[in-house]
């Protein structure tokens, strides 16, 4: 059987160890990635760095290099590259998977605040409120504007501009320890959690500290992705691509 050529959208954790379970399987791959970190973790196998210029760029670089299908590891809250992808996709003729982690639900003892965006999580935030922000930095600046509002903002590299002097910027790498997280929501008298669900293993333990700790989260949920099959993990999208 000829080795066909795979165009993996990454920029995620998932992405790696999907490359990875495609390169053992004998694919030939090529992982893109936005080139919007500082210090990206590349897997193995060929990489490709930057925007394609939109759908009709990715479509114009798929029909170029031959790809036999476009498997999208982006993050659940990347909805314009999926888009972008699951079009070209579908002009080119070729097929397009989706990796989705599941969704973060909430258990009895969770006390949540669910929200469709930025806007509305914000919005939902009481007068004064001491936070812990983790929804990454490219979005925070609204809550920062909002002058009644402290607390800590981590995120895993840093923002690009300076943070008030209300709030606290932390800069650390998943996973964090349930413990660590109870810790550093006790240390600064957090009231709301502010947080995407992003869903997996990696960013779980602040949902656990939070529900101990009988913290309020405002979880914003998930944008829309392209109707196409969807694989829970690496595994099964390598099996459907076999
Ligand atoms: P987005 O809003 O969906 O995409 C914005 C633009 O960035 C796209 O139109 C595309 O530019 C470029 N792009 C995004 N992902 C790309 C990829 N894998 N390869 C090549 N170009 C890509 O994406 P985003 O939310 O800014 O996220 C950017 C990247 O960071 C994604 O790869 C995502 O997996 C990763 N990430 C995002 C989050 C998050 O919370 N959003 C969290 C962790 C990691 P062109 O239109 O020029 O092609």
């Amino acid at each position: 059987m000829p080795v066909k050529r795979i165009l993996v959208l990454g920029g995620t954790s998932d992405a790696n160890v999907l490359v990875e379970e495609l390169l053992k399987a004998g694919f030939d791959v090529v992982t893109s990635f936005a080139g919007v970190t500082e210090n990206p973790v590349f897997p193995e196998g060929k990489i490709r760095v930057g925007g394609f210029g939109g759908e009709e760029g990715l479509y114009d670089y798929l029909k170029a290099e031959g790809f036999a299908a476009l498997a999208d590891a982006t993050h659940p809250f990347a909805a314009q590259i999926s888009r972008h992808g699951f079009n070209a996709a579908e002009r080119t003729g070729i097929p397009y998977l989706r990796l989705e982690r599941a969704a973060w639900t909430a258990l009895p003892a969770d006390n949540w605040i669910s929200v469709q965006n930025t806007e509305a999580a914000i919005a939902a935030l009481p007068n004064a409120a001491r936070i812990m922000l983790t929804i990454g930095r490219k979005e925070i600046a609204a809550f920062l504007a909002r002058e009644d509002l402290s607390g800590v903002a981590r995120m895993i590299e840093k923002p690009l501009f300076e943070l008030p002097p209300n709030w606290e910027l932390v800069l650390a790498r998943p996973p964090f320890s349930v413990e660590a997280e109870r810790e550093l929501l006790s240390f600064h008298k957090t009231t709301h959690l502010v947080t995407k669900n992003a869903g997996g293993k990696l960013t779980v333990a602040k949902l656990i500290a939070a529900r101990g700790l009988r913290i309020p989260v405002v979880m914003i949920e998930r944008p829309q992705k392209p109707p196409a099959p969807a694989y829970g993990s690496a595994p099964a999208l390598v099996a459907a691509l076999a």
